[in-house]
């Protein structure tokens, strides 16, 4: 069975150490019962050590929030992908619209890359700013992606760079969960998505991409948005560094 994911990006919700070893190891204790999830959590870089060693041999991975472009080098105040990878991380996420304010589509493709030579694997996220009648986010997301993953290895989903889109209309993050995407809206996404996967990748590794949606999601919404969105998950930004609200989103996708 294709297991749920769940990404929780913890952004600077969670800024205590002790804060963020309660809510890794009450993640823990949660899932030690459920088997139809998967998660990845991504705390900033200053806890990264902490999670890490709290979900060690458990189905919890980690990642980190940003990548620098540069694996090496003079480049001051940056996490390399190389330093990351070193520290046990599995993921980098990329292209998060919180940082697109300030990072170009090369630069982005740069960190893709850069996460790729280093070995870790991609969450990339893409959506619009808003939407018109005519369409425009469609051709939008196409060149995000198409951008983010030129060079990307070609068997993403099977080889050992793995690679999750999250697509996350920028209207809709941070709100709340009358404020998401709707449904239909979603699964008419996802559908665009792959078939735009399927243009940059083979027909095989495209299908297992996991497609994630991400923006105002909680436990009230989770549950329709997974059944009729055509998603395989959430990234999660506010709700998931409560634990109480994460795992309310748990209970509604496990099943
Ligand atoms: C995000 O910023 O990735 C996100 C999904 O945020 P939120 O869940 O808070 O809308």
């Amino acid at each position: 069975m294709k297991k749920i994911l769940i990404v929780g990006n913890w952004k600077l919700y969670v800024t205590e150490v002790e804060d963020a070893k309660n809510l890794a190891s009450g993640l823990k204790k949660k899932l030690s019962k459920i088997h139809t999830i998967d998660t990845i959590l991504l705390p900033s870089a200053p806890l990264i050590s902490t999670v890490s060693a709290v979900v060690k041999k458990t189905s919890i991975a980690v990642g980190a929030q940003t990548v620098s472009p540069f694996l090496d080098g003079a480049h001051t105040g940056y996490e390399s992908a190389a330093a990351l990878k070193s520290a046990g991380v599995k993921w980098a996420l990329v292209g998060h619209s919180e940082r697109r304010a300030g990072e170009s589509e090369e630069v982005i493709q740069a960190q893709v890359q850069a996460a790729v030579k280093a070995g870790l694997s991609v969450i990339l996220c893409v959506g619009e700013t808003e939407r018109d009648t005519q369409g425009a986010h469609f051709s939008l997301i196409e060149r995000q992606l198409s951008s983010a993953l030129a060079r990307f290895p070609t068997s993403p989903a099977g080889g050992r760079t793995k690679l999750i889109v999250a697509y996350e209309p920028v209207w809709a993050i941070g709100k709340n969960a009358a404020e998401a995407c709707k449904p239909a809206d979603l699964e008419e996404m996802s559908i665009f998505i792959r078939r735009a996967l399927t243009e940059l990748f083979d027909r095989a590794a495209a299908t297992k991409i996991p497609i994630l949606y991400g923006g105002s999601v909680d436990g009230s919404n989770a549950r329709e948005l997974l059944t009729q969105g055509g998603v395989s998950g959430f990234l999660v930004g506010r709700a998931s560094a409560d634990a109480k609200s994460l795992f309310e989103i748990i209970d509604a996708c496990k099943g």
